[in-house]
């Protein structure tokens, strides 16, 4: 294991925590973690939350400082990208004419933001959110504008609208769907979160299609469903993204928008893991395949892609859950809600505290919190250990409660 050369690309929340596991689990050889941003490691939640309003800094972004990547001896490339995978001779290629060779290869390269591509809209004046340097970008102009346009109603475009609201901006979303969150959560939720930024003063088109954006000095003029519908300073577009896994599929790998792994984080090769939103996993509790963005998958992914570098046993079986902050609603998903037949509501949304919980064939599969972190804890413990069934939580809904806290 001291020869070995353990090569990890992508230094994003999988890749850091694959180094961290692997040095955790004793693996002593040679480890090099290759990032194409120029910044160590760094968590992405904040861009579109606290770090856009100002309220933490940039230092409280990183996951670990400079010393840590010496003392455990994890070798950052950064500002390097590798180009091509060479699978038979166990290289990889950076851009500039280098090659590393690898033992072991972990992939973790996320994915990239979904780009708006109606008429006008490669524009400077409409920003995306992926990287910190996405976050300064909007950061600074928000300092600048007052008429703010987000595309796409989804986590990043409503918790940037929270944000930008917060900071008393003219804010208008676009959703082209008829609903908030429409992949992701249940009509019910849906609903309340139109209700909330409407109330936060946000002008919300629902079943809208921006299909042009025209500039007009320092305006844009948006246009849906080919009429001028508004005239605004800046887009932020939230339409969101694509799997990195172009240096995969041209290596051979399994891929199928994202790379396919097992359940041991394993791709069609022995030597080559993949961890976080650039894989597509068969999903137990979601019952078909899924690429799921969110950091619980990256960190639990990342931990079974090492101990299956280090020839372990782990497997990844974990109830997915996430999170998505917007005023002073925080909400926490756990489970996939997907194909529900049933739900039960304990709390009411005018308090602004409440839960929706969701059932197939009368088993828990998942569940919206709104500012009630026990029933969302509850309902993860419940679903570890698969003892939830419809009727034991119609007889006593705090019993939920009272689980999480045993
Ligand atoms: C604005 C925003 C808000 C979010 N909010 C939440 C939230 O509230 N809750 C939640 O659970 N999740 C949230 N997420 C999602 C979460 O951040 C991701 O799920 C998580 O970062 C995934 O980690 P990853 O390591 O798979 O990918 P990333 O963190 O994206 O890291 C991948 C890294 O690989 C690099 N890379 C790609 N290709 C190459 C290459 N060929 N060579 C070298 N480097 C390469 C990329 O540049 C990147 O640095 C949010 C994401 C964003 C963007």
């Amino acid at each position: 294991m001291k020869d070995d050369v353990f090569v990890v690309v992508g230094a994003g929340q999988a890749g850091i925590q694959v180094c961290n596991s692997l040095r955790n689990s004793g693996f002593a050889g040679q480890l090099i973690l290759v990032g194409d941003e120029p910044i160590l490691p760094y968590q992405r939640p904040p861009l579109s939350k606290s770090f856009l309003l100002g309220e933490i800094d940039e230092q409280r972004l990183f996951f670990r400082p400079q010393t840590h990547f010496e003392k455990q001896s994890i070798e950052p490339l950064l500002r390097t990208k590798v180009i091509a995978i060479d699978r038979l001779a166990k290289t990889v290629s950076l851009e500039g004419g280098r090659t590393l060779n690898y033992t072991k290869l972990a992939l973790t390269t996320g994915t990239r933001v979904r780009r708006l591509d109606c008429e006008g809209a490669d524009n400077a004046q409409v920003h995306y959110i992926r990287s910190l340097d996405d976050s300064i970008a909007l950061k600074n102009k928000l300092a600048e504008v007052e008429r703010v346009a987000i595309i796409g109603g989804g986590f990043v475009g409503l918790e940037v609208a929270a944000v930008t609201r917060k900071l008393g901006k003219d804010v208008t979303v676009y959703e082209a769907e008829e609903r908030l969150m429409g992949r992701v959560v249940s009509a019910m939720l849906s609903e309340f979160y139109f209700d909330l930024h409407r109330k936060n003063g946000v002008s919300l088109h629902m079943g809208d299609r921006i299909d042009r954006v025209k500039v007009c000095d320092n305006t844009l003029e948006i246009y849906a469903n080919k009429q001028h519908s508004l005239d605004c300073d800046i887009i932020v577009a939230g339409i969101g993204a694509i799997a990195n896994d172009e240096i995969a599929l041209e290596a051979g790998l399994n891929c199928d928008r994202g790379i396919i792994v097992d359940n041991r984080c394993l791709t069609s090769d022995p030597d080559v893991v993949a961890a976080g939103d650039c894989t597509v996993h068969y999903n137990q509790f979601a019952g078909k395949p899924v690429r799921l963005e969110s950091v619980q998958n990256a960190v639990d992914q990342a931990k079974v892609a090492a101990s299956t570098m280090l020839g372990g046993e782990a497997v990844y079986d974990q109830v997915p859950w996430f999170w998505s902050d917007q005023y002073d609603a925080k909400l926490q998903i756990a489970g996939i809600n997907a194909g529900y037949d049933k739900y039960l509501t304990a709390g009411r949304p005018e308090d602004n505290k409440f839960s929706i919980f969701y059932f197939k064939d009368d088993s828990l599969i998942g569940a919206d919190s709104i500012n009630d972190p026990s029933s969302h804890m509850a309902v993860r413990k419940i679903m570890t250990t698969k003892i939830a069934s419809m009727v034991q939580i119609q007889e006593n809904l705090d019993d939920l409660r009272s689980f999480a806290q045993q």
